[in-house]
């Protein structure tokens, strides 16, 4: 597997992969382990087993050694053949004269010949048993002494069958053994990859679903108290944060810095919207245009913070002479617009009327805490079903405004 390819890989095969891969190193190392382990015992018990063979001949050939019987050593090896995995046996004076000798039926004598050389099979006085491990054989040379003094040797060469048959069985039951293991692993990393890869998983799904609805309400729950718990609530503090900036943007961009109040862009929109509604539901729709008497004279009497004010305060009023379904907007500089929703002339008439008397019989406090008289002039509109644009009902309150000017202001006309 090429490293782009595994990259393109889902994280949750990865996974899979690599714990497959670490769990079935691991059980390669202890399959090597335990096999060297077997096979070092198994070499140690057959070398005792022919250790234990040796010492009983040996023991039986003392006599025939000690009389330089050949005959008798001859028969003493015979019984081996009950063990049919030794292959030669032989017996040698203190001088190295072969006194007697067993092949296995299967053991030619040029073959026993070379075995015999190469297993220099004289011990001095002094040496102990020596044994040795072949790839296909196993022997051991096992003095044979009387009264402290050396009188000859005892050769005995078996083949590894045995221990070769054991280890095939054994390499055979721990291959079975390994399937259903490596089966076992690939499940437990399977389970162990779910851990890790549920929360990531549905952390992206979320995060997928919001990006498609823009939904930022939604809050992901989790009991969870490690670092993916503190992944999800960073993820919803962000969610949270996005929500607060995306309210703060909305209301920055429809609402008016000075007053508060639904700004001019708002506004049409929302008339629009209204006039539509209440054109299709066949409802009149009351349109109040309201501009403030002589503002400029404030400004230059007072100063421009003392006409803020005004402004701010006139805006306050609107806001309790409507009902809870109109909308008090700032229009533009000192004018102000207000729509209500399927209100009928006389309605909306009253509604002016009653915003106009408000204003005129406020006490305006300044900054210095001088007080200040304000009147306003409104021109009021009412749309129906015949009506057409947003503008073109605001052009008609506009111009109900404008005779209302006309006619002394503090007053209100409709058109
Ligand atoms: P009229 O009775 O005919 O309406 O007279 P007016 O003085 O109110 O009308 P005009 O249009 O001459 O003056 C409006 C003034 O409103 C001019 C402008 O400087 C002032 N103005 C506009 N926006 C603001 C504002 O945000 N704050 C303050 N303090 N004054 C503003
Ligand atoms: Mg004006
Ligand atoms: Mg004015």
């Amino acid at each position: 597997m090429t490293a782009p390819s595994f990259d393109k890989l889902s994280i949750r095969y990865k996974l899979v992969v690599l714990l497959g891969l670490s769990l079935g190193l691991g059980l390669f190392v202890s399959s090597l382990v335990a096999l060297y382990s077997t096979f070092a015992a198994e070499r140690q018990s057959s070398l005792r087993a022919l250790h234990q063979i040796a010492a009983i001949t040996s023991e039986n050939m003392r006599a025939a050694l000690a009389f330089h019987d050949a005959q008798s050593a001859g028969k003493m090896l015979a019984p081996l053949h009950t063990n049919p995995h030794i292959r030669y046996a032989f017996v040698e004076d203190e001088h190295g004269q072969l006194l007697g000798q067993y092949l296995a039926p299967a053991m030619p004598v040029p073959d026993a010949t070379a075995w015999r050389a190469r297993l220099q099979p004289h011990l001095g006085p002094q040496d102990g048993v020596r044994d040795g491990m072949e790839r296909a054989h196993h022997h051991v040379l096992y003095p044979i002494d009387l009264d402290g003094k050396r009188i000859g040797t005892l050769a005995l060469l078996a083949d590894n069958e045995a221990m070769y048959a054991k280890m095939r069985q054994f390499v055979l039951l721990q291959g079975y053994a390994s399937v259903l293991i490596l089966a076992s692993l690939l499940l437990l990393s399977w389970r162990l990859q779910l851990i890790f890869t549920r929360p990531i998983l549905q952390l992206l799904a979320s995060m997928r679903r919001i990006g498609r609805s823009k939904d930022y309400t939604a809050v992901l729950a989790t009991q969870r108290t490690d670092e993916f718990g503190e992944l999800y609530r960073g993820f919803n503090a962000m969610l949270q944060e996005i929500r607060q900036r995306d309210e703060q943007l909305s209301r920055l961009a429809t609402t008016d810095t000075l007053t508060g109040l639904a700004n001019r862009g708002h506004a049409l929109e929302a008339l629009q919207a209204m006039a539509t509604r209440t054109q299709r539901r066949r409802e009149p729709l009351g349109v109040i245009l309201l501009d403030v008497d002589h503002f400029k004279q404030i400004n230059d009497s007072h100063g421009h913070s003392a006409g803020d004010q005004v402004l701010r305060d006139i805006a306050r009023i609107l806001q309790t002479c409507i009902r809870a379904y109109d909308l008090a907007a700032r229009y533009g500089g000192e004018e102000f617009l207000l729509l209500c929703d399927g209100a009928d002339l006389a309605t909306t008439a009253a509604m002016a009327e009653r915003v106009r008397a408000s204003i005129a019989s406020h006490r305006f406090r300044l900054a210095d805490g001088r007080a200040l008289q304000v009147t306003v002039s409104l021109g009021v509109h009412v749309g129906n079903a015949g009506t057409g644009s947003a503008m073109q009902l605001i052009e008609a309150a506009d111009h109900a405004l404008y005779r209302a000017k006309q006619a002394g202001r503090n007053c209100m006309e409709s058109a």
